[in-house]
């Protein structure tokens, strides 16, 4: 339904509430034209709109009740929620190394209050000790919330607070910083730290969680254990993401912060390493490198931090059959860098050809990925790439959509006026985002139900 007609109006449930007199947390009998409801009236959560009340009923169950719907309301009593997990002061230990946790928000930072369906924010040291006690065992934690959102709201002005935060940190001497973030986007965040937090001396492990630390499934404490471990004991000083292995639930892998991409939308196990492998593994107080190549923890190190950003980039994913007027609206549009996510080894369509060109004359640069995500940009095989490449479209080799992306939106914000520069820093290997090759073992998509990986599978899915 359009929500067009309400505008202007700002929030009709809170004009409803006025007029009938009752507020969040208020125990109603509601009379509605579709019938009468008695419940709790809850606080409008991240997903719910401005049109409908949510009402938990006796049974437990939420309901949404159109704010157009009520026809009066009787208020029985008011009950509101206790949104504190018990605090317990976190201890100090002055033998234990000190970590910094920066909350962004996402999952790992919030658990389900089950009296009234709510998801609520958890995360002072106080609250973190009274629900994942082991973290006393590791480190002097010191927590600071940043942002309390979930991560499709995470962009550029709060990239830009994290990264200069997660440099203050580093410079305050904490032994490592963590990051709390929703997984949904954790990949562009942890490219983005990769490029304005350069060099850092210590390790910035990204944290997340698939379930809310209330369910029983939860990986929050396992990969908040992992993760706050590795920035206080890690020997590894580079922008990571910590989170739950592949197959089985022993251990936490670290990914490199330009290599990583969420590939799963519910699976615990939902973060791989793309054009690579993992950096290494995080067991019980172990750390197990697996690649060969790493940013050793160096106290002599100084960070460089370059919190800029131009939000006039872009990403196209190109479909067969794209219409050049998708480009030439971005150009119209004022931005400044383009990059395509483009078919097999760096293609789009001829159709296009004369946006490219009209992009290219406005002065705005194009950079070609690749939508299979493994593997390299390749612009001289085929006739396509040879003319693409003509139109001033520049390739990437294996550097991944999102993180060329991001790295194109820092780009112009470090050289705003110089074009030359952005093309340099987007072609210049930085943090791994391009490698000279990707091996043959990284790349590795098992297909269920094939004899050998039953196999396999049977042997560590016990
Ligand atoms: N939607 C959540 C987020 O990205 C999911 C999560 O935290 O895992 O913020």
């Amino acid at each position: 339904m359009s929500t067009d007609r309400y505008r202007g109006y700002r929030d009709p449930c809170r004009a409803v509430m006025q007029r009938l007199g009752f507020k969040v947390w208020s125990e109603v009998r509601m009379e509605t034209t579709r019938g009468t409801f008695e419940g709790l009236v809850l606080p409008r959560s991240e997903t719910s709109d401005e049109l409908h009340f949510a009402l938990k009923l006796g049974t437990g169950y939420n309901i949404g009740i159109r704010h157009d719907t009520v026809r009066a309301v009787e208020e029985l009593g008011f009950r509101e929620a206790v949104y504190k997990i018990p605090e317990q002061e976190f201890p100090k230990d002055p033998a234990l190394p000190r970590v910094k946790l920066y909350g962004t928000g996402g999952t790992i930072a919030s658990r389900l209050d089950y009296r009234t369906g709510a998801v609520i924010p958890a995360f002072t040291p106080g609250e973190l000790y009274g629900s994942v006690p082991e973290l006393a065992d590791i480190c002097n934690l010191e927590t600071e919330k940043l942002f309390g959102v979930f991560s499709e709201n995470m962009g550029p002005e709060q990239y830009l607070v994290l990264a200069e935060k997660v440099g203050e940190a580093i410079r305050d001497g904490y032994d490592g910083v963590v990051v709390g973030h929703g997984t949904d986007t954790m990949h562009h965040t942890a490219a983005v730290l990769s490029f304005m937090v350069q060099n850092p001396p210590v390790p910035v492990v990204m944290v997340g969680s698939q379930r809310s630390s209330d369910r029983p499934s939860s990986d929050a404490a396992r990969n908040l254990i992992a993760a706050t471990w590795t920035a206080a004991n890690g020997p590894i000083a580079e922008v990571m993401v910590c989170m739950f292995g592949p197959t089985s639930d022993k251990y936490n892998l670290l990914h490199r912060g330009t290599r990583v991409r969420k590939m799963h939308s519910s699976t615990r196990s939902t973060f791989r390493t793309i054009g690579d492998i993992p950096l290494a593994m995080v067991q019980d107080g172990t750390f197990t490198p697996l690649h060969d190549s790493w940013q050793p923890r160096r106290a002599d190190r100084e960070v460089t931090v370059q919190a800029r950003y131009d939000e006039r980039a872009t990403l196209l994913y190109y479909y067969p059959g794209m219409l050049p007027d998708v480009l030439d609206a971005v150009v119209e549009k004022g931005y400044r860098g383009v990059v395509i996510a483009g078919t097999g080894l760096g293609h789009v369509n001829r159709k296009i050809y004369p946006a490219l060109e009209r992009a290219r004359d406005a002065g705005v640069q194009m950079y070609m990925t690749l939508q299979t995500l493994w593997g390299f940009v390749q612009m001289q095989v085929y006739e396509t790439g040879r003319e693409i490449l003509q139109l001033g479209v520049v390739p990437l080799a294996n550097m991944m959509p999102e993180v060329a992306f991001i790295k194109l939106g820092w780009a112009l914000g470090v050289h705003p006026d110089d074009p030359d520069a952005v093309r340099t820093l987007m072609t210049t290997p930085l943090a791994g985002d391009m490698t000279e090759r990707e091996p043959h073992d990284g790349y590795l998509i098992f297909q269920g139900g094939v004899p050998e990986i039953r196999e396999f599978l049977g042997s560590v899915w016990r």
